[in-house]
Parts: C-alpha cells; sequence; structure tokens
C-alpha cells in the first residue's frame, strides 16, 4: 500500500486541456479535496514543467496549499542512481523531471499517476517511461483513470 499520489506532469496538462475547470469543477474540486488531505502532490521540478500547461494551470498549482513539496534529503541520490542506471534516459530538457518524479514518490511512499505508457522490454535508455523505471524501484505507477477510480470519483 502506499501512502497517496505523486502526479506526473502529463497528469496536470492533460486535465487541464481535456477537463477545464469551468466545464469540470468538480473534477478539480475532488483533486483539491485530496490535497487538502495530503494524498496529493507533486515535486518542485513538475511544478517546473507545469508551465508548458499555460500560466493559469502554474498558478493554480503553485498556489495551491500543500501541493508542491518541497526536496527532501534522499532525493538527489536516488536521481543520481537512476540517471547513472539510465544514462540515456534523462536529457537537457526531455524527461528532466522524470527521475525526480521516481524519487519523490521512493521518499514519500507514493503512487505516481502518470499517462505515460510502459515501454516493452529490451527497451533503449532513450526510450524508457517512466512506468518501467518506477517499476525496477517497486514504485507503483497508475493513470488518472485508476486514481479516480480508487477514489470512487463520479463526474
Ligand atoms: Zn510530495
Amino acid at each position: 500500500m502506499s501512502n497517496g499520489y505523486t502526479l506526473d506532469t502529463n497528469i496536470l496538462i492533460n486535465l487541464n486541456r481535456l477537463y477545464p475547470r469551468d466545464i469540470f469543477p468538480t473534477l478539480w474540486e475532488y483533486l483539491e479535496m485530496l490535497v487538502d488531505v495530503e494524498w496529493a502532490c507533486i515535486c518542485s521540478e513538475v511544478l517546473v514543467e507545469v508551465k508548458r500547461g499555460g500560466d493559469e494551470l502554474h498558478t493554480w498549482a503553485k498556489d495551491l496549499p500543500g501541493f508542491v513539496c518541497d526536496l527532501t534529503a534522499g532525493e538527489p541520490a536516488t536521481v543520481a542512481a537512476i540517471s547513472a542506471e539510465h544514462p540515456g534516459w534523462v536529457r537537457e530538457t526531455q524527461n528532466a523531471a522524470d527521475p525526480w518524479l521516481i524519487a519523490h514518490a521512493i521518499a514519500h511512499d507514493r503512487t505516481i499517476v502518470s499517462e505515460e505508457r510502459q515501454a516493452g522490454p529490451g527497451v533503449e535508455d532513450r526510450n524508457q517511461k517512466v512506468p518501467n523505471v518506477a517499476a525496477e524501484h517497486s514504485v507503483e505507477c497508475i493513470k488518472f483513470f485508476e486514481l479516480a477510480r480508487r477514489q470512487s470519483w463520479r463526474f
């Protein structure tokens, strides 16, 4: 059992694009309630990437109390280990937040919520995906609808 969820950038960008708040207010309220009980967060590296979803989304995430976690002690070492295991995976801007996301999930015993698909066995490092690397570290990775089902959300 994990101890709540940490969200990947693609979750917030997809929600904002596919389920905008003016049409799906309840969805956003449910997510905020989850944050309020400290059951959902993002790491600070994901917040940086959320800028891609626009200023409004970025401001919402930044200003939501308790949503953005500060880096904790063990996380840089985990990121260094992941980068050493998968040197071709993390490049300049692409995938930059991914090892931090995984390190954060490990540090706080969280399930990752990401829309990334698992890559097949023997995938080249540059095509590695969050669910694959998370699995190597025994971190669970689910998609948004699975989060909604587990929380019994209905819209
Ligand atoms: Zn967190």
